[in-house]
């Protein structure tokens, strides 16, 4: 079980909505610390322990930087996300470049910057070379193919188009070791929004064993292993956190049993966790506008898919409170939408919650919770729709704008030579 909270009660929400309308974004800074920490601290029991987080997950600068005040790095996989973590103080090695299908600019800013280039092809050797040179330190990502079993959000490993096969593995070490590069690592992302913890100590494994199979074949001798990201979060009130000292420790277990005989220890431990940090830290707050009844009850908010599309491309579940009705009766199901032509434009689906309140002004707010991760980077134009802004919650009890709303005239900056 897990217990959804909001850190704002209804009265503060209407304080803020006088200066930042709904619908928005709100970040709490002491919950993603708090949670850095707990990381830090769970994996400490692991050699060189770096997280390195996911910056798709939540591509905000003032984020990024509270994180790496936490110290932790930065995983990035386009040329935005490498000049948001610059921007955010990042350099050198604090910054993992997992990208795939990446062009020659990509790898030229990623060696500017100093990252670990994790290359998810044997092409991508001499393509590298050819765009900007072989750094003396690379990482392979591997593709344990039909070892892993994926689940319902990133597929089978199989199917996917990332990573190498393990003889392409052991071929790219040998060839990026002929070719002078000194330092090696290994990194693989095989599950999304995984809660069983014995999933990615398998994953530990698989890599583990990997490592000690690479340094017999090839000579090279890893420096660290990046197990991903893919940590679930309990999305669902039914659900519970995923155990991480007891996965750690069941990792710990899998070095101690694999990487020590080897004599490869001290090997690094890496992550690029991105759900699990910010997620539960986030939510997006809508204002329940209209109510109607047909064949369904339909709650509309001012927020659709276009701010959070993943109950539209996942099903995906995500908990709904009504701030100032925390206790109230639960009423007959309702479908809680948004208001884009398309109807898979919901939010939950029949969904008990509080009678609620609809109206611009004094309508009920909508919290949507676990929305800190993949939420609004995800969003999108389509409809003509704006995307909203972000507030972070300080530690002293401020609301900062990180980012404001769009404005009509952002979404009309790309047309040229079509206005009278
Ligand atoms: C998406 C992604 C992550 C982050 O995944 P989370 O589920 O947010 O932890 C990490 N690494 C890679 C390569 C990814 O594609």
């Amino acid at each position: 079980m897990t217990k959804k909270t909001f850190p704002l009660t209804k009265e503060r929400l209407r304080e803020i909505e006088k200066r930042f309308p709904t619908p928005f974004y709100l970040y709490d800074e002491g919950a993603i610390r708090k949670t850095a920490r707990r990381f830090r601290a769970a994996f400490s029991i692991l050699p060189a322990y770096k997280e390195h987080f996911a910056v798709k997950a939540l591509p905000n600068p003032a984020i990024l930087r509270i994180l790496a005040g936490e110290g932790l790095g930065a995983d990035c996989s386009s040329l935005a996300e490498l000049v948001l973590a610059e921007r955010a103080g990042l350099r050198g090695e604090d910054i993992m470049f997992t990208s795939n299908e990446t062009p020659s600019a990509e790898f030229r800013k990623a060696r500017e910057l100093g990252a670990v280039i994790n290359l998810d092809d044997i092409t991508h050797i001499a393509f590298l070379q050819k765009a900007a040179g072989l750094p003396g330190l690379l990482s392979f990502r591997y593709n344990p193919g039909p070892l892993k079993a994926g689940n319902a959000i990133i597929g089978k490993p199989e199917e996917a188009k990332y990573g190498l096969t393990r003889p392409q593995i052991l071929e790219g070490f040998k060839m990026i070791k002929e070719a002078g590069v000194k330092r090696f690592a290994l990194h693989t992302m095989v599950a999304s929004n995984e809660l069983n913890i014995n999933y990615h100590i398998e994953t530990a494994r698989i890599l583990f064993t990997l490592a000690v199979e690479i340094l017999e074949k090839t000579g090279a001798r890893l420096e660290f292993v990046n197990l991903g990201g893919g940590l679930g979060i309990p999305y669902r009130p039914e659900d519970d956190a995923p155990d991480l000292e007891k996965m750690c420790a069941g990792i710990r277990e899998q070095y101690d049993a694999i990487i020590v005989p080897a004599g490869l220890d001290p090997l690094g431990i890496r992550t690029e966790y991105g759900r699990p940090i910010t997620g539960p830290a986030g939510w997006l707050v809508a204002k329940a506008i209209h109510r109607k009844d047909i064949y369904r009850r339909y709650i509309g908010l001012n927020a659709c898919m276009a701010d959070l599309m993943r109950p539209a491309l996942y099903g995906a579940y995500h908990h709904i409170t009504i701030p100032g009705k925390e206790g109230a009766p639960l009423q007959s199901p309702c479908d809680v939408v948004g208001s884009l032509c398309e109807n898979n434009d919901k939010f939950a689906v029949q969904r008990e919650l509080p009678a609620i309140d609809v109206g611009e002004s004094d309508g009920d707010f909508v919290v949507i919770h676990d929305a800190g991760a993949h939420g609004r980077a995800m969003g999108f134009n389509y409809n003509g729709k704006l995307r909203c802004g972000e507030l972070l919650l300080r530690e002293d009890g401020d609301i900062t704008q990180i980012r404001r709303p769009e404005t009509l005239e952002d979404y009309f900056a790309t047309l040229e030579g079509v206005w009278d």
